[in-house]
């Protein structure tokens, strides 16, 4: 999973865009990099590591110029390494193209064999990079043409910002899969994965791109183009509202926490228990774990602290560091605990090392039960769109029933919302879902890609950092 943002037309446009990069540093923690336009040039800042490590006064200050782009990334494909940070920027014909993606392309592997079949030379290993080589070598007289030449080409998902010369481009597949919201700032437009990053810099929230949308911004001008052929249905990537996307943003015109909550609700119908106290996994799990306690009745507790100086264990890079990183994250507050019985709830399961480390520390804590609850149905597949997840063997879920799993992780219980539940809830969003990783339909075939690397192209200011630069913070799959 990536972020994006664009700005076109602000005196600050790198300093805004550094911030709405920060507000979107859950979305990746890999690398992060701007690229600011003058109208003449385009000057490009990229490095690993966080947003706030990346960046200071004075490479902001190198990033001259009234429109900016820019990218927080984690790989879903590829290595995790400085030449596939983002944007990736070329030189073209037609001018400066830079290009910050997020969402995976399903087609970019038999892309890049038949370009590099005709000569064309990658240098990064990102898929993100074919659209970069395919606009290029487009014939179209413009630059938002040439994009869109070179999107028709590319299957899977993508939200992309864009910066010519002298315009941006923002651009969302036909399925929807990733968000991208608009807003305006002083009289700029601006982008955003997620409207947590407009909230940031106080920009209003104009509209939602729609699913196979092309805006181009130029002169102070928006052109909407629906450039695309039809698919046969939307598919946003629910996991974004389970889990993915910060609970204050707003996504296909719903609100991430209530949405959350919602679901916890659903659980609480479909999954009751008799238990003295409901408690949330932080921090993904708690808006669920409210819902749960206000439509059971049962008493809310955070008796699971989180350690915050800890990163997410789902990019931790090896099964050793992950366990240590469990118990590092996690304590239980013995003196909530001791002698209760416990409704712990999670957002998902996926390899489930996660649960059995936190059901082990709330009974050595002293509970007498413990029942976890989940507010999404098992994870039975991965993701070809963006999201990290591991292959289908590791996948706790793919391999046990549901008794298997809870006997695995030590629960007395185990209730997963169903797939019903999931799509009754998400039934009010203003978009037909994706809910692969669930119920097994996908809706863009997976195709031969699913090893495919990640690509990028040409560098300018790149200072502190070297391309064998490894990212503390190598993300791997959820837990
Ligand atoms: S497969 Fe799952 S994670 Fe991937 S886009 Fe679909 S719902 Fe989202």
């Amino acid at each position: 999973m990536c972020g994006i943002f664009g700005i076109h037309g602000h005196a600050e446009a790198a300093h805004i865009t550094y911030l709405g990069l920060y507000a979107l540093q859950h979305r990746g923690q890999e690398s992060a990099g701007i690229c600011a336009s003058n109208g003449r040039e385009q000057l490009v800042h990229r490095g690993m590591g966080l947003v706030a490590d990346v960046f200071s006064e004075a490479t902001l200050a190198k990033l001259p110029g009234r429109h900016a782009i820019g990218h927080v990334r984690y790989s879903t494909a590829g290595e995790s390494n400085l030449r596939n940070a983002q944007p990736f920027c070329a030189t073209t014909d037609g001018g400066p193209v830079s290009i910050a993606h997020n969402g995976n392309l399903v087609n970019a592997l038999a892309i890049r064999r038949e370009l590099e079949g005709r000569g064309a030379i990658f240098s990064s290993t990102a898929d993100s990079e074919v659209i970069v080589h395919l606009l290029a070598r487009s014939r179209e007289a413009s630059p938002e043409e040439r994009l869109i030449d070179a999107l028709s080409r590319v299957k899977g998902a993508f939200s992309l910002a864009v910066l010519t010369d002298d315009a941006l481009v923002a651009a969302r597949d036909p399925w929807g899969f990733r968000p991208l919201v608009l807003g305006r700032l002083d009289g700029a437009f601006v982008v955003a994965s997620e409207s947590c990053a407009l909230d940031l810099i106080g920009a209003s929230v104009e509209r939602e791109l729609e699913p196979g949308e092309v805006i181009v911004i130029r002169r102070g001008r928006l052109r909407a183009l629906r450039p695309f052929a039809k698919v046969p249905r939307q598919a946003f990537c629910i996991f974004e509202q389970i889990y993915f996307a910060r609970p204050d943003s707003n996504l296909v015109r719903q609100n991430v926490y209530a949405f959350r909550k919602d679901l916890g609700r659903m659980l609480a119908r479909e999954h009751p228990v008799e238990a003295d106290m409901v408690v949330p996994v932080l921090d993904s799990g708690t808006a669920a774990a409210l819902g749960y306690a206000e439509e059971s009745g049962i008493p809310y507790e955070t008796a699971l602290i989180r350690n915050h100086y800890v990163r997410r264990t789902f990019i931790e890079p090896s099964h050793s560091i992950r366990h240590f990183g469990v118990k590092v994250k996690h304590n239980a507050v013995r003196s909530i605990l001791e002698g209760k019985r416990v409704v712990l709830v999670e957002d998902s399961i996926v390899r489930g090392t996660t649960l059995l480390k936190l059901v082990t520390l709330v009974r050595q804590a002293g509970a007498r039960a413990v029942h976890v609850r989940v507010s999404s149905p098992p994870t039975i597949g991965p993701c070809h769109y963006g999201i990290d997840t591991p292959s289908r063997e590791e996948l706790i879920a793919h391999q046990h029933s549901v008794e298997e799993i809870r006997e695995a992780i030590g629960a007395d219980t185990l209730g997963y919302l169903s797939l019903e539940g999931l799509r009754g809830t998400s039934a009010r969003l203003k978009a037909g879902i994706c809910d692969a990783c669930f119920s097994d339909d996908y809706p863009v075939p997976p195709g031969d890609d699913e090893a495919a690397p990640q690509l990028s192209l040409f560098h300018a200011v790149e200072e502190g950092f070297s391309d064998d630069v490894r990212s503390p913070a190598r993300r791997g799959p959820r837990e």
